[in-house]
């Protein structure tokens, strides 16, 4: 899912978009949590003697993985990138793909064997590294050969879940972590292969 994080983390800045659309600087601030938990992780895993097999170019699981969870505040923010970020043939083809993804198994964020909202690529893009061994077309790693997917920080992990929570007007810290720890953040998700994504593409023709 190309989820593979740079170790230097940093956070992601569009200055004049947060500006204007206030729930895009917690989404992003969410995203950087996740990915100090991703790569804490992986440095953790590598100080084992593990190596990341996820790389650029590499997308089986992107073609492959049925069941992704998508929540949202995430689905704002790819329809903000989408709509207002990509340009040229890439929206092109995007556009495309979105019309018809129910014709298609892959993501339709997948062009050209690249994740084409790669900076706001959802949670569970972000969380899923595999060791060692790059998935075979068609596998999902999570199911044949669990020791090798990265396990997220928890800490990290469920910071952002709270975090994110903020967005659904959850008012208190205490409340937010309480629908993280029993899991009911998640009723929240929806799968992403089930979005209604035709109506993104409509919306980039317009
Ligand atoms: S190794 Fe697996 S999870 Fe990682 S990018 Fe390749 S196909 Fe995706
Ligand atoms: S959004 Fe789609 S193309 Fe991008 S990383 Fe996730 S599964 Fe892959």
């Amino acid at each position: 899912m190309s989820g593979h994080t740079d170790s230097a983390q940093s956070r992601l800045t569009f200055a004049e978009d947060e500006a204007r659309l206030p729930w895009l600087g917690l989404l992003l601030e969410m995203y950087n949590a996740t990915d100090q938990g991703v790569a804490q992780g992986i440095r953790q895993a590598e100080r084992q003697g593990r190596t990341l097999a996820c790389a650029r170019g590499c997308a089986a699981c992107c073609r492959s993985h049925a069941d992704i969870p998508v929540y949202p505040l995430e689905l704002a923010g790819i329809a903000w990138f989408v709509s207002e970020k990509i340009s040229g043939e890439l929206r092109q083809k995007l556009q495309q793909q979105l019309a018809e993804h129910k014709a298609n198994p892959s993501c339709p964020f997948l062009v050209d064997e690249a994740c084409a909202i790669h900076p706001l690529r959802p949670m569970a893009c972000r969380h899923f590294n595999v060791f060692d061994r790059a998935c075979a077309e068609g596998e999902d790693a999570f199911h044949t050969r669990r020791k090798d997917v990265l396990t997220p920080v928890a800490f990290h992990k469920n910071k952002a879940l709270a975090m994110m929570l903020r967005h659904h007007q959850v008012p208190t810290e205490t409340e937010r972590k309480a629908r993280v720890a029993d899991g009911s953040v998640h009723g929240l998700a929806q799968s992403l292969r089930e979005v209604r994504w035709e109506n993104l593409a409509r919306r980039m023709k317009g």
